[in-house]
């Protein structure tokens, strides 16, 4: 078992109170490492250190810090499998997607970043008057566990080459990726103060962060319910916030399309890291004369794919979830769909293997206002959902309280994209798209504020101001 340090100011730490975190195998339980439980004063000296490193970092040029930024890029790229052999120890993430959806692709993120970045525009004339462009100061990022890497990724990459400095609080049960991710930051040679990492638990540190008059911007990613909190907390000292938050995203399927590929796309994202993500498209809405052909194909799609094991077999699509308190939560979900009269079309039993696996779950004939329709489930959970007209199927899409995603699949890209302008949601993916990492990502509604990746993604993290000449 290894014991890892946080990072403070250029400098690898114990927590100040000398107590630890152990971090488990959701697979086995067994424990992966140790972390530091960070103290309020550890979160202090934190943000002291980057408020510190602040004015040198925001005065360097766009061009200098990209490519400090770029080496981070080339660090992660280097310890690739490293970081996903930790992914799924920590998360119970399977190999395969491990590598490619947690590793990969938030290289890939970026590099689009780096690419988009011709078109931020940190300097500008308007009216004769000019406009600049830089960092707010201090940003804070708290992260979820869902996406270990890629969360953190997110934030980092756009606030520093902003020209902010960032103090980092990934989940509790996903932070030993964040110590790697620390390494390779110091490795990349970023100045001390300017990337500090403190573990430790939200409910004790976070409110130090959201309260501290030096912190200027939360970037947060987590539960609706937290960031809520953050929002009450965050308005003492008016900060800044961007929030990415909860979903409950919907896939219109529109008579005449492709009934199967409809089913694929909301059931991958279902069964895909164990439907811990938060744009899962966990409502599938279908005309009720094609429920019966949906159940049949979602049977189909089942059998050929729910592949339930061990993470570390390359075959295992289907893994744990990430802790005992998630596979509890999930379980109750399941349990109140039951409950609530939704029929269970495949599973909703339990699995006889030791670690924390819940069985991928179809409910079908769901009513949208029942609790499993509503509220986020964060697990492999699948809601079949009949609707009588398309003006229904857009009415029952946006009766949420969420709007992070969603998805349309009809006869053509027109008529999918006229029923994509009405759905309230951030994104929404129509027919065969694929997903462009320098477009803007973020949520409607309640699902956050702000929006990440490419041009936008850095836009959030600049502080403007105008120069009268
Ligand atoms: P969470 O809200 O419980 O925790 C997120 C982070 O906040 C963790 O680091 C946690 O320690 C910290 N935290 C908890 N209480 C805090 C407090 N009082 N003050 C400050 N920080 C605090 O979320 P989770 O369970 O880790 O992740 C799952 C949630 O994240 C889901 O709701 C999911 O939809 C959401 N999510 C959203 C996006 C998005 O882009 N919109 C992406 C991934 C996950």
């Amino acid at each position: 078992m290894t014991d890892y340090q946080f990072y403070i100011d250029g400098e690898w730490r114990n927590a100040s109170s000398n107590e630890w975190m152990e971090v488990k195998n959701p697979a086995n339980g067994e424990i992966v490492g140790r972390v530091p439980r960070g103290t309020a004063d550890d979160m202090n000296a934190a943000v002291a250190a980057a408020k510190a490193a602040f004015p040198a970092w925001n005065e360097t040029s766009v061009e200098e810090r990209t490519a400090l930024l770029k080496k981070v890029r080339d660090g992660i790229a280097d310890r690739q499998d490293e970081i996903a052999d930790i992914i799924v120890q920590e998360l119970g993430a399977p190999i395969s997607l491990a590598r490619s959806k947690h590793v990969q692709q938030p290289i890939k993120e970026m590099d689009d970043m780096f690419d988009d970045l011709e078109n931020v525009h940190f300097e500008e004339d308007i009216d004769g008057t000019q406009v600049v462009k830089e960092g707010f100061g201090v940003v804070a990022c708290v992260t979820p566990w869902n996406f270990p890497l890629t969360q953190i990724e997110r934030k980092i990459g756009p606030a520093l080459i902003a020209g902010n400095t960032v103090v980092v609080k990934p989940a509790t049960d996903t932070p030993i990726t964040a110590v790697l991710l620390a390494e390779i930051c110091e490795e990349a040679g970023l100045p001390k103060g300017v990337f500090n990492l403190v573990t430790g638990q939200g409910s004790q540190v976070g409110d130090v962060l959201t309260e501290h008059k030096d912190v200027d911007v939360i970037s947060f990613t987590g539960s609706t319910e937290v960031g809520r909190h953050l929002y009450q907390h965050a308005s003492f000292t008016i900060k800044k916030l961007i929030l990415e938050l909860g979903g409950k995203s919907p896939l219109i399927y529109m008579p005449g399309g492709d009934l199967d590929y409809a089913v694929k796309k909301s059931m991958d994202t279902v069964v895909n890291n164990c439907g811990q993500t938060c744009s899962a498209l966990t409502r599938l809405l279908v005309p009720r004369e094609e429920l019966e052909a949906a159940n049949q194909s979602i049977l189909n799609y089942y059998e050929k794919n729910v592949v339930i094991g061990d993470p570390t077999d390359p075959d295992t699509v289907v893994g744990p979830v990430v802790s005992e308190r998630q596979k509890e939560t999930v379980e109750s979900y399941i349990q109140k769909g039951k409950e609530e009269g939704a029929r269970v079309l495949v599973g909703g039993g339990k699995i006889d293997r030791e670690g924390h696996y819940v069985e991928p779950t179809v409910f079908t004939d769901v009513d949208n206002k029942m609790v499993i329709a509503q509220e986020e489930i964060f697990g492999p959970v699948l809601c079949v959902i009949p609707y009588d007209s398309l003006e229904e199927a857009i009415e029952i899409a946006n009766d949420t309280e969420y709007g992070l995603s969603g998805a349309v699949v009809g006869p053509s890209d027109e008529e999918a994209i006229a029923v994509a302008r009405k759905i309230r949601t951030g994104s929404v993916y129509i027919n065969k798209s694929g997903k462009s990492n320098k477009a803007p990502y973020g949520g409607y509604k309640q699902s956050g504020i702000g929006r990440e990746n490419g041009r936008y993604g850095v836009q959030d993290y600049l502080e403007i101001k105008s120069i009268y000449k």
